[in-house]
């Protein structure tokens, strides 16, 4: 991207005033950000380190993760799959200042390694985060290629770059360098809102930024918390800003939370029973996963109960309804041998007959269709199958069993229905008839 922007000219014109990064600096970044390898390959140990070989004693197995270099003496850890050569990408990062700006440049380092040869090694500054004393930050970027599957794909060739603003949303920028080179220069502001040396796994970048500006970040660093600051700046699922009435209580009585996944889920919890998030007695509890484990069961008995509760009042109000509806069927039973198919009267048997048959007779409210009259099939009182029955066509419109499949009777079933919709028509001709005579009597 060509700056455009006074701040995007600046940054790109200050950039190319770093010194580049020195041969100290690679030297240190080779010694200190790889593993040491070694391989085993035609019955012999290659270390990867010092290409020494050597044949494993008789009782040293094949499988074990590490093995003692017997020349270098390097602990090395064991390529599984038998390579003889391979690579190994690392980030590294060293922290510089310039012209009032917090300078993070991030290094990838490659180490290539190969049997009876020493490692090789390949440098390159892929990234520089410029950061401003109001913890605003721009990235100066190589460009990376778009089609490989990594987001990390650099194309070595290319040039430092400006990046958008919105850089800080990509998995580039968050990219947290393994180690920081030790001699490293920080601006006096971020000493200042608590940085002495420590990073606690959290990206250069990311922790400055948030001392800058974030005051939850520097309170948290001026408390030693760091393993909070840590989850709070690199987990994705944290809540702590919205918890920070609770962390505020916790840092207060000097409560150490021993998980915090488990604490912001119990603090959700404490918030839904509408507890006093400044109360150390809650907040603070001595057995987390038991107060927690108890709160959860409680939350689900109410939800249970409320529902429960709700149901109840929609039935009745949803039964009136049906009654006036339907009554003139009440009372339809139809028998054959142990087969029993009757209507079902109150809104409550549909609720059961959905849950007996696992179909969504209730769910679906098929209690309020006008034109369908519903049936419940039954051996020895236990349901079978669900018919309903369209009203104005005098026709079954489905006949479902245990989730919605047919059950062994199901021919039986629709035998004996169709034997008895004429005896469903007497009923609509007298419905219809009391209608008539209820009008005639207004009149
Ligand atoms: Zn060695």
């Amino acid at each position: 991207m060509i700056p455009k922007t006074i701040i995007e000219k600046e940054i790109s014109n200050l950039s190319t005033t770093l010194k580049p990064i020195t041969s100290q600096m690679q030297t240190w970044a080779e010694k200190n950000i790889f593993l040491k390898w070694g391989v085993l390959s035609r019955g012999k140990f290659h270390c990867l380190e010092c290409s020494h070989s050597w044949k494993p004693e008789l009782q040293s197995k094949s499988c074990e993760k590490y093995i003692k270099c017997t020349a270098c003496e390097g602990r090395l850890k064991m390529q599984g799959c038998n390579q003889v050569h391979f690579k190994e990408i690392e980030y590294s990062a060293v922290l510089d200042v310039c012209a009032g700006y917090q300078v993070v440049r991030i290094i990838c380092s490659h180490k290539h390694m190969k049997k009876n040869t020493a490692p090789s090694y390949f440098h390159k500054e892929v990234m520089q985060h410029w950061i401003n004393p109001k913890g605003e930050v721009r990235t100066m970027s190589l460009s990376t290629n778009v089609f490989s599957g990594a987001y990390d794909a650099w194309q070595y060739y290319s040039a430092l770059e400006i990046r958008p603003k919105d850089f800080q949303n990509s998995p580039k920028y968050r990219i947290n360098p393994y180690r920081i080179y030790p001699s490293f220069k920080v601006l006096p502001v971020l000493k200042r809102n608590g940085f002495k040396t420590g990073f606690y796994n959290i990206a250069p970048q990311i922790l400055f930024v948030s001392l800058l500006k974030d005051s939850i970040a520097e309170t948290l660093l001026k408390s030693s918390q760091t393993s909070l600051l840590s989850y709070y700046l690199m987990s994705h699922e944290q809540n702590i800003r919205q918890n920070w009435q609770a962390v505020k209580t916790c840092l207060k009585y000097k409560y150490k939370i021993e998980d915090y996944k488990i604490w912001e889920d119990y603090i959700t919890l404490l918030r839904w029973f509408k507890k006093d998030l400044s109360c150390s007695s809650f907040v603070c509890p001595k057995n987390l996963n038991e107060v927690h484990d108890k709160l959860v069961a409680k939350k689900r008995e109410l939800q249970i109960k409320k529902y429960l509760l709700k149901m109840r009042t929609e039935i009745l109000s949803a039964q009136e309804i049906y009654e006036a509806e339907k009554k003139e069927f009440f009372g339809l039973c139809f028998k054959d041998k142990d087969l029993t198919i009757s209507v079902l009267k109150n809104v409550q048997d549909f609720m059961e007959e959905g849950d007996n048959l696992k179909h969504c007779i209730f769910t679906n409210e098929y209690y309020t269709k006008k034109d369908s009259l519903i049936f419940s099939a039954r051996i020895e009182n236990i349901p079978i199958e669900t018919i309903e029955v369209s009203l104005s066509k005098l026709q079954i419109i489905q006949c479902r069993g245990l989730k919605n499949k047919n059950s062994k009777y199901h021919i039986e079933v629709l035998k004996l229905m169709k034997e008895n919709l004429p005896l469903l028509k007497k009923r609509i001709n007298k419905q219809k008839r009391a209608k008539f005579e209820k009008t005639a009597l207004m009149l």
